[in-house]
C-alpha cells in the first residue's frame, strides 16, 4: 500500500519561488524588508483593495486586529464554534471575552440570525470565518454591524481566492487576517497577514509587529545607524522577508491553484454520491467563488470517525479533522463551562467530520484511490 500514498497535503513552492527566498539568504539582511513591502503591495493588489501588511501568523493579526479596535478586557467577541482553536484563542490573547455561537447544519458557517441574538452591551466585535473557502455573509454582517455599532474582524485564514454577493475578503470588514500556514491555500511555513481600511491603519500594524518600534529593522540597520524608539506598546509578530519571498510568486498561481481545487471537489461529490448515509457540506451558491480550501464530508451517523480515520491511514490516504468544534476542547470546557449540546450542530459536525485531501496537486487518480478506501472501509464493516 506505501506506493499508492495519497499525503494529506501537498505545497505548491515551485524551483522560483526557492530562487527568490535563495537570494534573501544570500543578501545582507533576512529579516523584514523590501521583499515583505513588495508582497504587502502585491497581495493587496491581487485584494482589489486595502493595505496589507505582512505578520507571522493569521494569530497575531486576529490578535492585532482586536487591539486596533481596542477591544480587550471587559468586552466579549462573537465568533462561531465550528473553527480552528485559533480564532478564539486571539480573543482571548486580547483580554477580551470569546461568546461562541451555533453554525448552519447546511454550510457550518455562522449565522446572522444567531450571531445577532448573541449580542449584548458588552459586545464590541464579531469575527466570522470563511470556512472551509466559503465566505460568511459579509455584506449582511457588515449591515448588522452598523446596527449594534460593532467591528467586524474576518478570519480568511482559508479564503483569499473567494468572492460572495460581488464581495472579497477584506472588502468590508474592518479587518481580515490571513494564514500562510504550512497547509493553507498559499505557504511560506509559517506566516500571515491583515488587510486593512487606511494607510494610517497600516502604519499602525508596521508598529503594532514590531515591538511598537517607530522605525523598521531594515531602515534601522541597513542604513547608517539611527536612534529608534518604542512609541507604543508592540508585539514581535514581523514576517521576514525570506516568508515574503517564498510567498511573492504564489499569489501570481493561486487562481489556477483555487480552479484546480473546485474540479477536485467536483470529482470528490460525484464518487461520494452514492454513498448511503453520508452527507457533504453545501457547496457554493451560483454565482459565489469559493477558495475550496478544505473537502470535508460528514461520515454515515452509525460509522466511527476514529475508525475511518485510521482505516484510511492504514490504506497510506491521510486525512484530518477539521475541526473537532471548538466548545469541546479541554481547555474551553475547563474555562467556560461548555457542554456537547450547548452548540449541538457544531457538535454533531465536529463528531463526524472528516477532511479528505485537496490542493492543486492531487491527481484525478488519487481522488478515486481516496474515494475508493472510504468506500472499502464503509462496506468491509471495519468502521
Ligand atoms: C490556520 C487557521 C488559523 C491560524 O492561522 P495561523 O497562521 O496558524 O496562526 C486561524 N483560523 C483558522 C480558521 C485557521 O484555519
Amino acid at each position: 500500500m506505501a506506493d499508492q500514498k495519497v499525503e494529506f497535503f501537498r505545497h505548491n513552492l515551485n524551483d522560483d519561488d526557492i530562487e527568490l527566498a535563495t537570494e534573501v539568504m544570500r543578501s545582507v539582511f533576512l529579516t523584514t524588508g523590501p521583499k515583505v513591502a513588495e508582497f504587502e503591495r502585491k497581495l493587496a493588489t491581487y485584494l482589489g483593495h486595502g493595505h496589507v501588511v505582512g505578520l507571522s501568523s493569521c494569530t497575531a493579526a486576529l490578535h492585532l486586529a482586536l487591539l486596533r479596535y481596542g477591544i480587550g478586557p471587559g468586552d466579549e467577541v462573537i465568533t462561531t464554534a465550528m473553527t480552528f482553536c485559533a480564532t478564539a484563542a486571539a480573543i482571548i490573547q486580547a483580554g477580551a471575552t470569546p461568546v461562541l455561537v451555533d453554525v448552519c447544519p447546511q454550510s457550518a458557517l455562522l449565522r446572522l440570525e444567531d450571531a445577532e441574538k448573541a449580542i449584548t452591551a458588552k459586545t464590541k466585535a464579531i469575527i466570522p470565518v470563511h470556512l472551509y473557502g466559503r465566505m460568511a455573509d459579509m455584506r449582511g454582517f457588515v449591515a448588522l454591524a452598523e446596527r449594534h455599532n460593532l467591528v467586524i474582524i474576518e478570519d480568511a485564514a482559508h479564503c483569499i481566492e473567494g468572492q460572495r454577493d460581488g464581495v472579497r475578503p477584506g472588502q468590508l470588514g474592518h479587518a481580515a487576517c490571513f494564514s500562510f500556514y504550512a497547509t493553507k491555500n498559499i505557504t511560506c511555513g509559517e506566516g500571515g497577514a491583515v488587510v486593512c481600511r487606511s494607510e494610517e491603519d497600516a502604519a499602525w500594524y508596521r508598529s503594532a509587529r514590531h515591538h511598537g518600534i517607530s522605525k523598521n529593522a531594515a531602515s534601522r540597520y541597513t542604513g547608517t545607524y539611527q536612534h529608534w524608539d518604542m512609541e507604543m506598546m508592540g508585539w514581535k509578530y514581523n514576517m521576514d522577508d525570506i516568508q515574503a519571498a517564498l510567498l511573492i510568486n504564489q499569489i501570481d498561481r493561486i487562481d489556477g491553484y483555487r480552479q484546480r481545487k473546485q474540479d477536485i471537489e467536483t470529482l470528490y461529490r460525484e464518487l461520494l454520491a452514492d454513498v448511503e448515509g453520508l452527507d457533504f457540506i453545501q457547496p457554493p451558491a451560483q454565482g459565489e467563488t469559493s477558495a475550496h480550501h478544505l473537502f470535508t464530508v460528514l461520515l454515515p451517523i452509525d460509522c466511527s470517525r476514529d475508525g475511518m480515520l485510521q482505516s484510511l491511514q492504514s490504506q497510506g490516504v491521510g486525512c484530518a479533522v477539521n475541526y473537532r468544534a471548538v466548545h469541546t476542547l479541554k481547555y474551553f470546557r475547563d474555562t467556560f463551562g461548555y457542554r456537547p449540546e450547548d452548540f449541538p450542530t457544531a457538535y454533531a459536525i465536529g463528531c463526524r467530520t472528516i477532511t479528505l485531501p485537496l490542493y492543486a496537486k492531487l491527481t484525478d487518480r488519487e481522488v478515486h484511490t481516496v474515494c475508493d478506501s472510504l468506500k472499502g472501509s464503509i462496506q468491509n464493516g471495519s468502521v
